[in-house]
């Protein structure tokens, strides 16, 4: 027996446990741009002549962003998309989720430039990743990834910079947050303020579920590259997302319960935390918050 769709008579493809509906083809992919355009319009409001520049690493999550924002803001001709694509140097991952990256921003008729680690930084993440460390090889990629595209963004005019982090890397977030007690954290992932030198983030995905992302790539075709990062793990967010789905398998809409919590929260707390130090690192001279950056600290530049 087929399942009907809520909304019409059609076939459903897809059923949203927290909504309670099921939803055929076409009222999902309503559905989910319905929400994106909403939180880019309560968090992230586009103004006149503005440069966006996306994130895009060739997986699903940062594809789907571009191609959305090129769906909303494709046709404003005095508006500018620029993908911004990092090489990390992780060989049997990075070149071919670069090579699907290509394809996309040539399919959108999108600008793309490609910044790798060994430019910039002047060394692979395979090299650190060999390398004594003092911490886990995704908080090393993470800083210099951030550094790189907010270098990038800042050289092409851009005014906002579209990450495409999903309502499940969000909550996952959120709870580390809280386990780790860092407030500072918590503050910053709100929809953040400008600040001079750091290009404004926005999250458009924020309020999608990873798994209608990836279900929204696959029914419009989008070429995505779906493999893992051989360095993928961090051991403390993989519990918390395993703990997080069991919860929402449970109790549906967990996810979204504790965004709209913290969305609440943030504003609060952001107003009891002193505003954070704005300095220019001693070392590279990139916008920071203390007088060396995270990547030049984690380089041992300092
Ligand atoms: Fe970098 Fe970790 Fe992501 Fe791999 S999984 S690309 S090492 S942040």
């Amino acid at each position: 027996m087929t399942i009907k769709c809520k909304k019409c008579n059609h076939e459903a493809i897809v059923f949203q446990k927290y909504s309670g509906m099921h939803l055929c083809k076409k009222h999902f992919v309503e559905d989910v741009e319905r929400k994106i355009k909403l939180t880019i319009r309560k968090d992230y409001s586009i103004q006149k002549n503005e440069v966006i520049a996306v994130a895009l690493s060739g997986g699903k999550d940062s594809s789907v962003a571009l191609y959305m924002m090129h769906k909303i803001l494709g046709k404003r001709p005095d508006i500018e998309i620029v993908a911004i694509s990092v090489d990390e140097g992780i060989h049997g991952y990075r070149p071919q989720s670069l090579e699907v990256a290509k394809n996309l921003t040539k399919m959108l008729g999108i600008r793309h430039i490609i910044r790798s680690f060994k430019e910039v930084h002047g060394v692979t993440m395979d090299e650190l990743a060999v390398m004594e460390r003092e911490k886990g090889t995704c908080s090393y990629c993470g800083v210099l990834r951030k550094s790189i595209l907010n270098k990038v963004a800042l050289e092409v005019g851009a005014t906002k910079l579209v990450t495409g982090h999903n309502l499940d890397d969000e909550a996952q977030t959120i709870l580390l947050n809280h386990f780790r007690g860092d407030m500072e954290r918590m503050v910053r992932l709100a929809p953040p303020a400008a600040i001079e030198g750091l290009v404004l983030r926005a999250k458009p995905l924020r309020n999608i579920p990873e798994k209608e992302v990836a279900l929204y790539a696959l029914v419009n075709a989008l070429p995505v590259d779906f493999s893992e990062c051989p360095y993928a793990g961090e051991a403390l967010r993989g519990e918390v997302r395993e703990l997080l789905n069991n919860f929402e398998t449970k109790h549906p809409g967990t996810k979204y319960s504790l965004l709209r919590g913290f969305d609440k929260l943030a504003g609060a707390l952001a107003k009891e935390m002193p505003p954070a130090k704005i300095e220019k690192c001693r070392i590279c001279g990139d916008t920071c918050t203390e007088d060396v950056c995270q990547a030049c600290k984690l380089l041992g530049r300092d």
